[in-house]
């Protein structure tokens, strides 16, 4: 069963009448394979599925996309639809807010800033972006009630802001994160890669490709031994402007890799033009 809301009295009213457990699916819409495969893995794990789809302008900045950004909404009910059948004696709402006012009533004036794994990698380069993320995620939890949250690693440092928030805050919702999909050629699926034209598609798989070739350096040797090889790499390809970042860094803090790091994460972010394209990987680091 599917079922639409427009409107946040509506949308609580619909939630009020739910017993069972509670998946929640935070979207921007126009919804491709990697946002169904969140609300496959929500629909395996709960009785009702909660799939929001908000662009939500406060995460845009002054020059970004928020104008332009797909909203398909009809084409998003069809395939939420489709995927429904398969999961009979699941609900599935949709709450997809008309307007902005649904979720930031006049006056709203409260923000939610996390400190420190924001100062690198897109909370750098999206200076508000993650107060925007985080305050609209925390209204969803609130509103949806969920028990269970499903965000992809394609944001990967989305996911340790959202997962920050909870712990500090103490939110009653468990977080889950979902592996990144692609195309076969490499390309991680995103709203924007339509933005892409014929000739530019092929300039972006280098993105996927450069993220191949460090995690591949990592995995073929030790950290020493792959330490300088990784920074040439880096060097190499940050000589072309299309980077607005390329960096490897401990995965649980985003800091510098160190002698404690268990994890790393390569991270790139990538312009095509004005398509702006992020992508990553995680990797254990082999000390041995
Ligand atoms: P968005 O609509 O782009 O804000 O994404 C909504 C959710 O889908 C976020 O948790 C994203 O990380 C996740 N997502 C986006 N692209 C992918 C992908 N290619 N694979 C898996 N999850 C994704």
């Amino acid at each position: 069963m599917i079922i639409i809301h427009k409107n946040t009295d509506d949308f609580k009213k619909e939630r009020s009448k739910f017993s069972g457990s509670v998946g929640l699916v935070p979207t921007m819409g126009n919804l491709h394979n990697g946002h169904l495969s969140l609300l496959e893995r929500a629909a395996n794990e709960n009785d009702h599925v909660i799939l929001t789809i908000f662009v939500n302008p406060t995460q845009f900045g002054p020059n970004e996309d928020f104008n332009s950004y797909p909203r398909t909404l009809e084409k998003d009910i069809e395939q939420v639809t489709s995927l429904s059948n398969k999961f009979k004696d699941k609900t599935f709402v949709i709450f997809a807010p008309k307007d902005p006012k649904e979720i930031y009533p006049q006056g709203f004036s409260t923000t939610i800033q996390i400190n420190g794994i924001t100062d690198t990698l897109c909370g750098k380069k999206r200076p508000g972006h993650f107060e925007g993320v985080a305050t609209v995620v925390y209204k969803l939890f609130s509103l949806a009630k969920a028990h269970k949250a499903y965000f992809g690693q394609k944001d990967y440092q989305q996911t340790l802001v959202i997962k920050k928030m909870v712990q500090d805050l103490d939110l009653p919702v468990n977080i889950v994160v979902c592996p990144i999909s692609r195309n076969e050629d490499g390309l991680a699926l995103s709203s924007r890669n339509q933005y892409l034209t014929q000739q530019q598609y092929p300039l972006a798989l280098n993105l996927p490709k450069t993220l191949d070739k460090l995690e591949n350096l990592l995995k073929e040797m030790t950290w020493t031994e792959s330490f300088v090889k990784i920074n040439a790499l880096l060097e190499e390809q940050l000589n072309s402007d299309n980077w607005d970042y390329l960096e490897a860094l401990d995965a649980n803090t985003l800091t510098e890799v160190g002698p404690y790091t268990e994890e790393v994460l390569l991270a790139g972010a990538y312009y095509v033009n004005k398509t702006r394209l992020i992508d990553n990987r995680l990797v254990k680091i082999n000390y041995a």
